[in-house]
């Protein structure tokens, strides 16, 4: 399926609750769906009798859109949980999801969405115990140390972090002076800060 290229805020209308796409602005009164809240379109105010398919293709949509993946890569990490010896599928999957490290710099605070998050690390500012790490995918692991690059830290961007208020997950650290950042735990089910039903998705993926 082709990447999407149209407007962020479409797709929170279109899922029907805030992805959190657009950085600060997802906290401001300038939000497009807390100020029109309907499907976009031209039937979009119009009712419609959910089916059970369209309630488990509309969850898997909200997560993967969330996570700004595309169908294959998304798909895989379900594969991947569905294929674990220990643990709840669904639960595994949103595990695998918070560990990927575009998704760690954003809820470090260091990116102010998942989208810039990637921009961040692909664009090489990010080292993981001490190396330098480019794949937004990079799953992290217990007691991995995040870091700014030490030649990027002078960036405004980086600096401003000391300003930033972040409500941190407890699985993770991150120290806004030195801009250094740890991996205390893995993430479980309760640091999953989106309203998601995996069982939706499981249902979808097991037909
Ligand atoms: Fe979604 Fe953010 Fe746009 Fe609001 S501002 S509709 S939360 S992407």
């Amino acid at each position: 399926m082709a990447k999407y290229t149209g407007a962020d805020c479409r797709l929170c209308r279109r899922e029907g609750c805030k992805l959190f796409l657009k950085g600060e602005r997802c906290l401001t009164k300038k939000c497009a769906f807390e100020r029109r809240a309907s499907v976009p379109g031209v039937h979009g105010q119009a009712r419609k009798k959910q089916t059970e398919y369209s309630l488990q293709l509309r969850e898997k949509q909200k997560v993967k859109r969330a996570y700004g993946l595309q169908e294959k890569q998304f798909r895989k990490y379900y594969d991947r949980a569905e294929n674990m010896r220990t643990g709840i599928v669904g639960e595994n999957m949103l595990s695998l999801l918070e560990r990927r490290l575009d998704n760690v710099v954003y809820r470090m605070g260091i990116g102010a969405s998942r989208a810039e998050s990637r921009q961040i690390v692909s664009h090489g500012h990010i080292t993981v115990n001490g190396k330098s790490v480019n794949i937004p995918s990079y799953e992290v692991k217990v007691d991995d140390v995040i870091a700014i690059k030490e030649n990027k830290r002078e960036k405004a961007m980086f600096k401003e972090l000391k300003d930033v208020k972040v409500v941190m997950p407890k699985w993770l650290e991150f120290n806004a002076e030195k801009l250094t950042g740890k991996i205390n735990a893995l993430p479980g089910r309760d640091d999953i800060d989106l309203n998601i039903q995996e069982h939706l998705i499981i249902e979808l993926y097991s037909k």
